[in-house]
């Protein structure tokens, strides 16, 4: 069972509202909110609200209206922090980190939106 999801994860606790967040977005599929612990000025993340544990399970499982949502959901949240290239805080960068090497800590999927400075390199 590769995609056996635990409810018990964090972010499945923000979604029930057990645990609070600062939203950026909700939309019918997905949540935004701010990164707790801040790598960059601009740190938000995009979860969807199904049970995915990774992007390969949330692809493979989710219905075309989830990942059509959370696809623009991602947009809608690069837009509302300004970091659109050609915005003042132009460009960002989207992690998906994944499994033992990804370095996932959350068990549940979700994109970090970095920007407000230069990223530098990819891996540093
Ligand atoms: O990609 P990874 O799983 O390592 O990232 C988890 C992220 O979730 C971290 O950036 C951490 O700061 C964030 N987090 C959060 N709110 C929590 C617990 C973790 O924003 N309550």
């Amino acid at each position: 069972m590769p995609y056996a999801y635990d409810d018990q994860n964090i972010f499945a606790k923000i979604l029930r509202g057990e645990i609070p967040n600062t939203t950026v977005l909700e939309t019918e599929h997905t949540l935004a909110f701010e990164d707790i612990a801040p790598e960059a000025p601009v740190h938000t993340l995009v979860i969807p609200k199904g049970p995915y544990v990774t992007y390969d399970h949330f692809a493979s499982e989710a219905s075309d209206a989830e990942i059509v949502d959370f696809t623009r959901a991602i947009a809608e949240v690069c837009r509302i922090k300004g970091v659109v290239p050609g915005d003042d805080q132009g460009g960002y960068r989207m992690i998906a980190n994944s499994g033992e090497n990804g370095v996932q800590d959350v068990p549940h999927l979700h994109v970090h939106i970095l920007g407000g400075r230069n990223m530098g390199p990819m891996i540093p």
